[in-house]
């Protein structure tokens, strides 16, 4: 058992995701000026003295802790408490102190401010105390990101547009996602078809244009065929595509999809797709509530082809409850047998909001050395297979503090996932739960637009949307 103390420090809870990545929540108690944080007040009543040799004692030095309020401060409390908790557990995980979901930004920034790749790999190798193999894996995606793309076009923004329904909830899920009746859902696609025209509107008028658009969710082919067809002709018809460089429909479940509604997905041209298999295990696909088969994937992507629709991206997840590294392995395997052109490998995230967390809270942790090996033979198997890894971010509760990995066949990257992962462009959200944010170069930094993520007060406050966009997007 651990006594962490860190005192004089307010906001303590990135800290404590460092923590976290090394012990598990009943493995330690940690106390901020002399109070036990969070949900380990039942152990209030143990004796957590000092002196109590049940107990390794880390104390963050005072003179550290009184930095807490500035970056620099915070990642030398960091830096004390890795190197801690390492040497008390002979664990060094890989990410080092980065707690943040963007590490190839990370790596882009440090080799402006350098000058030099080689000294952006030296502090994030020895400041920040990530894995060499991490180190290699960053660069290598950024200097894979600067070839495709480089800087966003000032007047260049990514579109997203959201359907948060699904047909039925994935145990894991954390996302925004409904099940509705029809009704439901045509009130909503009103109010967002409105949100469209107002926005293609005011891009016009400012000349802002979509570089890429990203139809995601929930499930977008969760729609019928008629709400489907007539989302994508309003779109076509409100928003400027002259100079769009790639469509994406989140295609998603295969049970959402059908024959008609990719051929719908193929008349509005757009040129990509994602069928997310998941996993090609039958039993797995049940555990997770998916109601589909592996044999439906199959299907899915048969039709999907034969429609015509040029870029299949997969997403399969690492770490699903019973599954070992065979099964994710087979997995992989029939995954390249459909040939997408990209694959995204996930890492289960488990989130407090996810029935499968209020399951088994533990889980994160048990999983961690089965999902290294799965991380590790997805790497092998993908590059032996001509796809290269393009954009990579990590999640907050990540099994095993992993991260999610894109790899694509060469030339069918997805723009919209580098440039949402970069943050050098804004990207206009609309529907419920779209945050929008919107960047200034000069200073380099992100303001957020929110809208409201329940679908049914998104409708009701359709005009307040609006207002919020006006404000903070199009009036700056
Ligand atoms: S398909 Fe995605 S958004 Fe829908 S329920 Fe499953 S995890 Fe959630």
């Amino acid at each position: 058992m651990y006594r962490i103390e860190l005192n004089y420090v307010k906001n303590i809870h990135e800290f404590e995701e460092l923590i976290k990545v090394f012990l598990r929540p009943s493995d330690y108690v940690l106390i901020n000026n002399g109070t036990i944080i969070d949900n380990l007040k039942t152990l209030a009543n143990l004796d957590i003295t000092d002196n109590d040799k049940s107990y390794i004692n880390i104390t963050v030095p005072d003179d550290l802790a009184l930095n807490f309020n500035k970056p620099e401060g915070r990642n030398v409390i960091k830096q004390f408490i890795f190197d801690s908790l390492s040497l008390h557990t002979g664990l060094k995980p890989d990410w080092g102190i980065h707690t943040g979901v963007r590490p190839v930004k990370l790596a882009s920034e440090l080799s402006v401010r350098e000058g030099s790749e080689e000294k952006a790999k030296q502090i994030l190798l020895e400041y920040y105390r990530m894995s060499q193999e991490k180190v290699d894996l960053i660069m290598h995606i950024n200097n894979i990101q600067k070839c495709i793309l480089g800087r966003s076009n000032t007047n260049a923004v990514g579109l997203y547009i959201g359907i948060p329904f699904c047909p039925t909830r994935c145990v894991y899920c954390s996302f925004t996602s409904n099940q509705a009746s029809e009704n439901q859902i045509n009130s909503y696609l009103e109010a967002l078809h409105y949100e469209i025209s107002f926005v293609g509107k005011r891009m016009q008028s400012r000349g802002l244009y979509p570089e890429s658009v990203y139809i995601g969710g929930g499930t977008p082919t969760t729609l019928s065929k008629e709400q489907l067809d007539k989302l994508l002709m309003h779109v076509k018809e409100n928003i400027d595509l002259s100079k769009t460089k790639e469509i994406t429909v989140e295609a998603g479940r295969p049970d959402t999809i059908t024959r008609e509604k990719l051929e719908i997905i193929k008349k509005h041209e757009i040129s990509r797709i994602s069928i997310n298999p998941q996993s090609m295990k039958a039993k797995t696909l049940e555990l997770i509530g998916r109601s589909h088969c592996p044999e439906d994937i199959i299907e899915a992507f048969k039709v999907a082809r034969e429609v015509g629709i040029k870029i299949i991206n997969a997403d399969i997840i690492a770490g699903l409850p019973e599954e070992d590294v065979d099964d994710f392995k087979n997995t992989l395997r029939s995954v390249l047998e459909l040939k997408p052109e990209n694959i995204t490998v996930h890492t289960l995230a488990l989130k407090r909001a996810s029935r499968l967390k209020l399951i088994d809270s533990d889980y994160n942790y048990k999983q961690s050395q089965i999902v290294r090996e799965m991380l590790e033979q997805s790497r092998m198997m993908l590059s032996e297979s001509g796809f290269e890894p393009y954009y990579l971010y990590r999640q907050k509760q990540m099994t095993g503090n992993f991260e999610n990995i894109g790899y694509a066949k060469p030339h069918a990257e997805n723009i919209y996932n580098i440039r949402i992962m970069e943050e050098m462009q804004t990207i206009i959200a609309l529907g419920a739960g779209g945050i929008t944010k919107v960047y200034y170069q000069e200073e380099n930094r992100l303001e957020r637009v929110p809208n409201v993520s329940n679908y049914e007060i998104y409708v009701e406050r359709i005009d307040e949307m609006l207002e919020r966009k006006e404000k903070g997007l199009f009036n700056t």
